[in-house]
């Protein structure tokens, strides 16, 4: 069981499915791996940071993360190894770069984020960018020369069958409470709850200096662990309600795409940790 979470920036997977990620974990001990890809380079979103400074601080600060959550982390990178920047349209070099990388690791599910189709919906431009570039990139997965002139040694050997992953979108907070439809996948992540809390207070420069400034996540400076905790708990309570899934347990939520594989319910009881399907709203 090999499972890739593909976000945009340093710490969103921490807060979107860090919880059910370890949940696959303890369900498939012994034959599993995780992989997170970050597809941009972390210089910007600090303010008195800079640009230089950020990006290493943000990479440290993953793997960090990664060793708490026992996962592979790559940020991506053009074959020359140059990262991408923030605030950009997809490019083909973004594509080519995903593929690669999506092929490499093989994973049976990749998380993402969601493209809202509503035009109500507030949207940060490197998810959407992230969004839009794995739905285009998705069906080339098993396509072998489709990026051979970015990477010529992919058209040399006889191709090998790469299967194509399902691919499930990840709850995205920038949509904002209106118009995010209801989520198929309900994943209960109270056993794994102290654990996202550890991982994303691996994040000291985003949760503590960044995110309390720029002031659009509702999360004020902690000063510990416990009260990182008390304030995560309380964003996930809100997160419910918004989802209109009313009081309850901490949960991680998710949409089935038809970008991959299409997964049916077997399928899913069989993979996935325990799951509520398509709550009524
Ligand atoms: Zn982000």
């Amino acid at each position: 069981m090999r499972i890739l979470c593909v976000h945009a920036h340093f710490d969103d997977f921490e807060f979107v499915a860090a919880g059910t990620f370890e949940l696959f974990r303890l369900k498939h001990a012994g034959n599993f791996r995780a992989k997170v890809l970050v597809c941009t380079d972390g210089r910007s979103g600090h303010h008195w940071r800079t640009p230089q400074e950020t990006a290493r601080i943000r990479l440290e600060e993953q793997a960090a993360a990664a060793a708490i959550g026992g996962y592979e982390f790559e940020r991506l990178a053009r074959p020359d190894g140059s990262p991408f920047g923030e605030a950009r349209l997809p490019s083909n070099d973004l594509l080519a770069a995903l593929w690669k990388s999506i092929r490499d690791f093989e994973p049976d599910y990749l998380f993402c984020p969601p493209l809202p189709a509503d035009t109500r919906a507030g949207v940060h431009p490197d998810h959407i960018t992230v969004a839009d570039a794995v739905r285009r990139v998705a069906y080339m997965i098993n396509v072998p020369h489709a990026f051979v002139d970015d990477y010529p040694e992919e058209g040399k050997a006889e191709a090998r069958w790469i299967r194509t992953p399902v691919i499930l979108n990840t709850w995205d907070s920038y949509i904002g409470d209106g118009p995010q439809s209801a989520p198929d996948l309900v994943v209960d992540v109270s056993e794994t709850f102290d654990q996202i809390a550890r991982q994303s207070w691996c994040h000291q420069s985003q949760i503590r200096e960044w995110l309390p400034w720029v002031g659009r996540h509702g999360i004020a400076p902690v000063e510990t662990l416990d009260q990182w905790e008390a304030s995560l708990r309380q964003r996930f309570s809100n997160q419910r309600l918004s989802l209109g899934l009313g009081e309850g347990a901490p949960v991680e939520v998710f949409s089935l795409t038809s970008w991959g594989q299409v997964a049916d319910r077997d399928q899913l009881t069989r993979d996935f940790p325990a799951f509520q399907l398509k709550p009524c709203r």
